[in-house]
């Protein structure tokens, strides 16, 4: 008997062939065809007479074939099977192109339904390539709403609807719901094997509608549920206890007083890690520019005071570059060693960072991905801090945690999404708002401009250079050998601003695929004021800090996410001087203008990822899967956030009932978990 783990090429019909072409679609058991859920619907259940058809309509006809098909071979590769049906009072001619072997399913004289869109003229209606079928026959695919799939290769509808049917028939009796009764009868949600039914083959708009709200919220509602399953597995497990020392000690020996938004955080994260016994998980967001490093620095300072080192790890080699110069900065003073370890480095030097963390030389490690590295082992980790975390998917957190017996986690993250989406994405953590940007900061004017524009932007450009001030351009990342005419590589356009436009000028140059120590050189030197235009690509997107750059030109920003361009735009007005932003537009379409004035108009991170959300869908977000949370199959995050939010307040009445979720009547919602994160764990990043 077939179960949702039968492998599909033994479900009726489908057989090796198409279990080949199905797999191609991620679909290996029973449970997994069940599970792919149609992109459209096709609507046959208007039955029309031929002779009201109108030309453009698709529609359902009931005919009798009047003759026998004929085949013509008009020429290679182009093969005809044309035939006559006919029903009370009008006729119609059907024609088949490259399929030769229909003109043996019609029987002349036998009445059949033909399902398509009607071309020809009112007099002499014509249908090509129609779905069709013997009037009568079970499991009838007319008259009723169809499923339309995404196909590939060697599938057609027919085949992959009549493989979901045979699938849906044979476990019809099996479905146990995934949600728990209470959950469903509270929500009022349609039950699983109804949901399953009408998602594939819908009785009629309403069942559909019925089928499809209790299947997104099942989507939101498993996650919800299995990212507050590990924040309250993390509650139940023994933290490191850090000792309480005075903060004020640290505070004082800073250059500026923290805004009162940034003592908050340090207050919260010093509280979780002195008070109570589990580990933190903490969350803190905070636009850019809002000062996070000094937050950290903040926890790393107290951890060091109790003996306990600190792991800080950042999403480019750069960035941990920098952040290795300002937590050593920080720190020395106290005597506390702080080090540096990423997958640039030398082997040699490698080993020996890793030899001072393992006997407890150092103090706080700054790192990249090199600090997941099985061979990395610390003599005491107290406090795993992973920054501007929307490039780590929730596995790469995970990882960190797991290097000691549970450290705390400080997470930070300038991406300002929206509530309800930091829930999904962050669900697992507690969370620290920064709300507040140090004092004196101005506002980065910002002007999206055309090309003709470009003499008096390098004019600008110029003019800011000679009061002593720097810059950025930045150019979108493009893979070699497929740029498109009017986009700007890094790499051409820094040559050209040497050559042409400023040839008195230091312009460096700043890409991907150069080196980790050429990179790191070039980052100094900008730092230093040795180069007055750096000329790159997205690498200084996130977190990069030169307080005397006040102007970030981006080149192709029709190309960019508003959320980016904020992190890019972020990049200048962090220090006293007044800061610009200019974004060029070699599109100038409408749609593109009207994007990017919504950077003109507002500095507000919160306003701007709002606006990509609406404008672009959650792709951003969501769509390139480097948050690391499975893929959604039928939920959308822009449309259905109503849902996203009703789904969440059941996952916390789930989780306060059963806060690991041993109940019985969890167990189908536990599985589901498992399977979901299993399969989402290949295909991280
Ligand atoms: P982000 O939140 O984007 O990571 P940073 O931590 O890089 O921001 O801080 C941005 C700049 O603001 C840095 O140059 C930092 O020294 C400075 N800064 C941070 N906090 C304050 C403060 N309270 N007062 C003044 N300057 C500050
Ligand atoms: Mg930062």
């Amino acid at each position: 008997m077939a179960d949702f783990n039968t492998n599909i090429q033994y479900v009726k019909g489908v057989g090796e062939v198409r279990a080949k072409a199905m797999n191609k679609l991620g679909i290996e058991t029973l449970g997994d065809l069940i599970s792919y859920f149609p992109r459209d619907y096709d609507d046959r259940r208007n039955i029309k007479k031929i002779s009201e058809l109108e030309i453009g309509e698709t529609v359902c006809v009931s005919a009798i074939v009047a003759a026998p098909p004929v085949l013509s071979h008009i020429r290679k590769g182009l093969d005809l099977v044309k035939f006559r049906v006919v029903d009370e009072n009008g006729q119609l001619n059907i024609t088949f192109f490259n399929q030769a072997y229909i003109k043996n399913s019609f029987v002349t004289g036998e009445n059949y339904y033909f399902y398509g869109k009607i071309s020809g003229t009112k007099s002499k209606p014509e249908m090509t390539n129609p779905a069709f079928e013997i009037v009568g026959k079970a499991d009838s695919t007319m008259l009723r709403i169809m499923p339309i799939y995404r196909l590939t290769s060697g599938l057609n509808q027919k085949a992959m609807a009549n493989a979901v049917r045979q699938g849906l028939n044979a476990c019809a009796d099996q479905f146990t719901d995934v949600i728990p009764n209470y959950i469903r009868e509270k929500y009022s949600l349609a039950s699983a094997a109804f949901s399953y039914e009408n998602i594939h083959f819908p009785k009629d708009g309403k069942a559909l509608s019925i089928a499809r709200d209790k299947l997104i919220f099942e989507e939101f509602y498993v996650l919800a549920c299995a990212m507050g399953r590990i924040k309250s597995g993390r509650k139940t497990e023994n933290g490191i206890r850090v000792v309480a020392a005075d903060i004020n000690e640290f505070y004082e020996t800073l250059p500026f007083e923290l805004t009162d938004a940034q003592k908050r955080a340090v207050h919260d994260a010093y509280t979780d890690m002195t008070v109570g016994n589990s580990p933190m998980s903490r969350l803190v967001q905070g636009d850019v520019g809002s000062g996070k490093t000094v937050v950290t620095a903040a926890c790393c300072w107290l951890c060091a005071k109790s003996g306990l080192q600190s792991a800080v790890m950042a999403p480019t080699e750069i960035l941990a570059a920098q952040h290795f110069e300002t937590f050593s900065e920080l720190l020395r003073p106290f005597g506390m060693r702080v080090d540096l370890l990423t997958g640039g480095m030398s082997a040699k030097q490698k080993k020996s960072v890793k030899e001072s963390l393992t006997n407890g030389e150092i103090d706080v490690i700054v790192g990249t991905h090199a600090l997941l590295s099985d061979t990395v082992e610390f003599s005491k980790l107290g406090l795993a801090i992973a920054d501007e975390q929307h490039r780590f998917g929730v596995q790469q957190r995970a990882a960190l945690a797991k290097k000691g017996s549970p450290p705390h986690v400080l997470v930070m993250s300038a991406t300002p999404i929206p509530r309800t989406l930091a829930l999904i994405m962050y669900g697992e953590l507690d969370v620290s708002v920064i709300d507040e940007l140090p004092p004196g900061r101005q506002k980065i004017d910002t002007f999206a401009v055309k090309e003709n524009m470009r003499e008096r932007i390098n004019a600008f450009i110029r003019k800011h250079v000679s009061e002593g001030r720097q810059a950025y351009i930045v150019c979108p990342m493009v893979e070699e050998g497929e740029l498109p005419e009017n986009v700007k590589s890094a790499e051409k356009h820094a040559k050209l601003l040497q050559e042409k436009i400023f040839p008195d000028l230091r312009v460096g140059l700043l890409h991907g695929k150069m080196k980790a120590r050429d990179k790191e050189a070039v980052m100094a030197s900008f730092a230093a004021g040795n180069i007055d235009i750096l000329v790159s690509t997205t690498v200084i997107e996130v977190g990069v800090d030169v307080p005397n750059s006040v102007l970030m030109v981006v080149e192709n920003a029709e190309r960019f996410g508003l959320s980016q361009l904020h992190q890019l735009r972020g990049r200048v007005g962090r220090g006293k001087h007044k800061s610009y932003c200019i974004l060029f537009d070699a599109d100038g379409t409408p749609v593109s203008a009207e994007r990017l004035k919504v950077m003109c108009e507002t500095n507000d991170g919160f306003k701007i990822s709002e606006a990509d959300l609406k404008l672009r869908g959650p792709g951003d977000f969501f769509g390139s899967r480097q948050h690391g949370l499975p893929e959604m199959k039928i939920a959308d995050l822009a449309v259905d956030m109503n849902v996203l939010v009703k789904a969440q307040k059941a996952a916390e009445e789930t989780l306060t009932a059963d806060p690991k979720l041993i109940a019985h009547e969890h167990k189908a919602l536990t599985m589901e978990i498992e399977r979901v994160f299993a399969r989402a764990e290949g295909t991280m990043n």
